[in-house]
């Protein structure tokens, strides 16, 4: 996916969290409280999720395109980042939808277990980042994801007391 796919991406899935977050859709009053909370989850979430959706794709310019940038390594590392350093909270997000949306919505894979491995993995809905459907694949690519985290922060566990400790806990596996 291009650089305007993935802040697109980035910046949907910032406000559909930040909804997911504040807002519970089977018993919501809306309130002046609740509409400064959600402003709150949106911005503590927007930046740091952009920031991450375009740190992958530095490897055009630095290493091998969709290996150096793109694996589990390096997510591992900005999962280790809030844990060790106390800072990029959220910035994991973006990285990790970034992998996604171009897993998902590009025809070219990504190296997830590179260096260990060159080999790209790829799922065979993607279209070229070309393509004039790019656009409505990334929207259609980032609802799902939003579908994936609203269903379990409805049915499963809470992701906003989660949100960090998903940090914590993913990042003391990873490291
Ligand atoms: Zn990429």
């Amino acid at each position: 996916m291009n650089k305007k796919g993935h802040v697109l991406n980035a910046i949907l899935l910032a406000l559909g969290l930040g909804l997911i977050l504040t807002v519970d859709p089977r018993n919501f009053q809306p309130t002046t409280d609740s509409a400064f909370a959600l402003a709150e989850n949106v911005a503590m979430l927007s930046l740091p999720v952009v920031l991450g959706a375009l740190f992958p794709d530095v490897d055009t310019a630095f290493g091998k395109h969709r290996k150096t940038l793109h694996n589990l390594p390096v997510l591992a590392i900005f999962l280790a980042f809030p844990l060790i350093f106390g800072n990029l909270q959220y910035v994991w997000i973006g990285v990790a939808t970034h992998y996604v949306l171009d897993m998902v919505g590009s025809k070219r894979g990504i190296a997830l277990f590179y260096p260990l491995s060159p080999q790209e993995y790829d799922l065979p809905t993607g279209v070229a980042t070309s393509s004039k459907y790019a656009d409505i694949v990334t929207v259609v690519v980032t609802v799902a994801e939003l579908a994936v985290l609203a269903g379990i922060h409805y049915y499963l566990f809470s992701l906003d007391t989660s949100l960090s400790s998903a940090t914590t806990a993913l990042g003391a596996l990873m490291i």
